[in-house]
């Protein structure tokens, strides 16, 4: 499918009045950071905005203000006629009840439908996508289409705005880290982006039970040398034993990747009984996006994943011999 240009959205948007704002459920900073930062903005320019997420919005992202912000279909007040879908190019990563929500009052009634993403090998048809895989976050695309309608950003949309970049850059290290993440963050601090309370809520304010779930989940660590991997995993036993949730286990794939000789970070976590949440995260070693593809997952060519039914030795046995022979 041929992407739409951000002017082509913009075109959209003007003749659109209620829009409905969609992120990828377990949201991170840039989900949550884009979808308000283009809340606020659509109503700033006099629409009526809405973002739903299947999921809260994480704690150590509250500090983002938000209002109209919806986990339940149910309780929407009116009909849309725009839906707009953030970081995320698959109806499925929105969650069940948002996915038949699109079926049938969007896709069946022929109503807009608008992605704008950074992940590779987008699987939704009958949409205007805008999909830039070079781009750091979905908030940097996010920037660029508030510009093309000429207005100013104010500090609360910055902050959102450099949210996004923070987190999925890891403030720099990743290798998606690039020239205009770095102008932009510089514009948005001009403008009054906290970068300070970023830091201090996003990376500062670790509970002490983390790292008693990161001491269990390290304690599985395997390294396989001849494939450069390192992978771990965590039980709902973990989770329970620490008092913790699957929110105290993000980053721990990228945490594997700043160890010398590891290429390939794995995290592997149970969601349910023989269901498990696979991440995954390279330097420049792989595409990672094309590997979660054998597995029904996707992402990008440096952070994927996917999940797996089924027993976890063989899970791990399957991901070290594709890794080895695929
Ligand atoms: P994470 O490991 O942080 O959950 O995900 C890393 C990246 O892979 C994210 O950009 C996310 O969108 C993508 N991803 C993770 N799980 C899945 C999945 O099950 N399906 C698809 N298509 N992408 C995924
Ligand atoms: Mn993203």
């Amino acid at each position: 499918m041929q992407n739409s240009t951000l002017s082509d959205i913009k075109g959209i948007i003007e003749t659109k009045n209620n829009i409905l704002i969609v992120s990828h459920y377990s949201p991170d900073g840039d989900a949550i950071g884009s979808s308000l930062a283009l809340s606020d903005f659509l109503d700033s320019i006099g629409k009526k905005s809405f973002v739903y997420n299947r999921d809260q919005i994480p704690n150590y992202l509250d500090f983002l203000d938000y209002k109209n912000f919806y986990n339940t279909t149910e309780a929407f007040p009116q009909d849309f006629d725009l839906l707009i879908l953030l970081d995320l190019n698959a109806f499925e990563r929105t969650g069940e009840d948002m996915e038949s929500y699109i079926n049938s009052n969007f896709v069946n009634d022929k109503k807009s439908i608008v992605v704008i993403d950074h992940h590779e090998n987008p699987t939704i048809n009958n949409a205007n996508l805008h999909i830039d895989t070079d781009a750091a976050s979905t908030g940097i695309l996010v920037y660029r289409l508030i510009k093309k309608f000429n207005k100013k950003i104010n500090s609360k949309i910055a902050t959102s705005l450099l949210t996004t970049i923070i987190t999925d850059t890891s403030s720099f290290k990743n290798s998606n880290s690039n020239i205009e993440s770095f102008m932009v963050s510089a514009e948005l601090m001009e403008i009054g982006a906290e970068l300070d309370l970023i830091n201090s809520r996003i990376f500062a304010n670790e509970e002490i039970k983390k790292l008693q779930l990161k001491t269990k989940i390290f304690s599985t660590l395997k390294f396989e040398q001849e494939i450069r991997t390192a992978i771990c995993f965590s039980t709902t036993m973990f989770y329970e034993e620490t008092n913790t949730t699957k929110d105290h286990s993000t980053g721990i794939a990228n945490s594997l990747i700043s160890y010398s000789n590891v290429e390939i970070g794995i995290f592997i976590r149970e969601i349910e009984q023989n269901k498990w949440k696979t991440s995954l995260r390279t330097n420049n070693y792989c595409d990672l996006a094309s590997f979660a593809n054998k597995f029904g997952g996707g992402g990008h060519k440096n952070a994927a994943g996917f999940t797996f039914n089924g027993e976890l030795e063989l899970l791990i046995k399957k991901i070290i011999s594709e890794l080895k022979h695929g």
